[in-house]
C-alpha cells in the first residue's frame, strides 16, 4: 500500500511535532506554514513543561504525560534545547499533590520551613525547559531528515488542499480562527527576558491566580520572567507598571530576581479555547485539527500529535 500523503498547516511547536509523528507513521509529509517557526507565538514561549492554569482532566493528563517523557528523553541530545530543570511550584491553598503529579519525575513536598509565609506549601519536581528558538529548530532538522518538505505558504481554505493530500492537518493556532472557529479567543501574554545571573538557579511558579501567572525560567542562555493573562487584549503597548509588577511578584518567587538585569520584553498571543480542537472536521472527515491550546501548547505537543496520528487510523512511533 503506498504511503499516504498529508498535508500540514503550521510550522509552530504544534505543526512541527505532528508532522514529525505523521513521518514516523511512514506518511509522506509537507509543512505549509505562512510563517517559519521563528516567527511563530512558539518560538516567544517560556517553553517550560507545566500543566498552567489547568483544572483536572484526564485527556490533558494523558497528553502531558507523553509529552513529559519525549521530552525527557530529548534532553539527552544537547542539540536539542531541551534541558530538564529543578522547578519549585508554590501553592496558596494546600489541596494535596498536584493532579498532574504522575507526570513530574522526582516530585517531593518542600519543608514547611523552606516554604515563604505567603504560600501555603510547595512541591519541588524536575521538568523539561526548553529554548525555544533552539527546540523549534531542531524539530523543523528532525522532519526534514526523516525526508519531510517544507513549504512557506499562507492558505486561505484547508478544504481545498484535499484534492492534493489524503488527510490534511489543520496546526494553525490562532490562525484557525480565520477558517470559521469562533470558539477561538487570544489571551495575551506579557514575558520579560533577562541576562543569566547566579542569583537564580532553577525554575520558580505561582499559577495560583489564572489571571496573573507569575514564573521565573532559567534556561541556557537567559531567565524568563512571567507574566500576564489578559483576554482578548491585542495591544502591544505595554507599560512601565505592568513590567515593575511582573518583577514584583518574581521576587516573592525567588529573591533573586531583584538582582536581574531585564534586557527584554516581549507579548505574545496564546490561541484561547475551552479545550484544545485534536479531532476530525466535522463535515470533512480526511481534515484533522490540532490547535487551540492556551498557555500550554509545549506541555501538551506530543501527546496532541500522537492523537492525530491515531485520528488517521495509524500507530504512533515515539520521536526520541
Ligand atoms: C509568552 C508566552 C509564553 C508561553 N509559555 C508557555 C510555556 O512555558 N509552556 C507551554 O506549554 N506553553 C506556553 N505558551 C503557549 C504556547 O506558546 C502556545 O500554546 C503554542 O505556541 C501554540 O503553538 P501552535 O503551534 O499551535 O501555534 P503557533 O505557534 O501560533 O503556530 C501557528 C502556525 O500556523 C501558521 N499559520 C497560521 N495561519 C495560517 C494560514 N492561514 N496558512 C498557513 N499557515 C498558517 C503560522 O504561520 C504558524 O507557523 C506560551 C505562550 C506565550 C505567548
Amino acid at each position: 500500500m503506498s504511503r499516504p500523503h498529508v498535508i500540514v498547516l503550521g510550522a509552530g511547536v504544534s505543526g512541527l511535532t505532528t508532522a514529525i509523528a505523521m513521518s514516523l507513521a511512514e506518511c509522506r509529509v509537507a509543512i505549509y506554514a505562512a510563517e517559519g517557526p521563528a516567527q511563530t507565538t512558539s518560538a516567544l514561549a517560556a517553553a517550560i513543561w507545566h500543566p498552567f492554569y489547568q483544572a483536572p482532566d484526564f485527556v490533558y493528563l494523558a497528553r502531558a504525560r507523553q509529552t513529559y517523557a519525549t521530552m525527557h528523553r530529548l534532553s539527552s541530545d544537547t542539540s536539542s534545547g531541551v534541558v530538564m530543570k529543578a522547578l519549585t511550584e508554590y501553592f496558596r491553598h494546600d489541596a494535596g499533590m498536584p493532579w498532574w503529579a504522575e507526570c513530574a519525575s522526582g516530585l517531593k513536598r518542600l519543608p514547611q520551613a523552606e516554604v515563604p509565609s505567603r504560600f501555603a506549601c510547595a512541591y519541588r519536581m524536575d521538568v523539561p525547559v526548553a529554548d525555544a528558538a533552539t527546540y523549534l529548530g531542531y524539530l523543523m532538522n528532525m522532519f526534514l531528515e526523516l525526508g519531510g518538505q517544507y513549504e512557506q505558504r499562507r492558505v486561505e481554505d484547508p478544504m481545498t488542499l484535499l484534492e492534493h493530500a489524503d488527510f490534511v492537518v489543520n496546526c494553525c493556532g490562532y490562525g484557525s480562527r480565520q477558517f470559521g472557529d469562533d470558539d477561538l479567543s487570544l489571551s495575551r501574554a506579557v514575558v520579560l527576558r533577562a541576562t543569566r545571573d547566579d542569583a537564580v538557579r532553577g525554575c520558580f511558579i505561582d499559577d495560583s491566580d489564572p489571571a496573573m501567572p507569575t514564573y521565573v525560567v532559567e534556561r541556557d542562555d537567559d531567565i524568563v520572567l512571567g507574566g500576564t493573562a489578559d483576554p482578548d487584549l491585542t495591544s502591544t503597548v505595554i507599560g512601565e507598571r505592568q513590567i515593575e509588577d511582573i518583577i514584583r511578584r518574581c521576587t516573592h518567587l525567588c529573591a533573586g530576581v531583584a538582582a536581574l538585569r531585564v534586557i527584554d520584553t516581549r507579548i505574545g498571543f496564546r490561541p484561547m479555547r475551552r479545550a484544545p480542537r485534536v479531532a476530525r472536521d466535522d463535515s470533512h472527515s480526511r481534515l484533522l485539527h490540532n490547535y487551540g491550546h492556551g498557555g500550554g501548547g509545549f506541555t501538551l505537543s506530543w501527546g496532541c500529535a500522537n492523537d492525530v496520528v491515531r485520528l488517521m487510523g495509524k500507530t504512533s512511533t515515539d520521536a526520541s
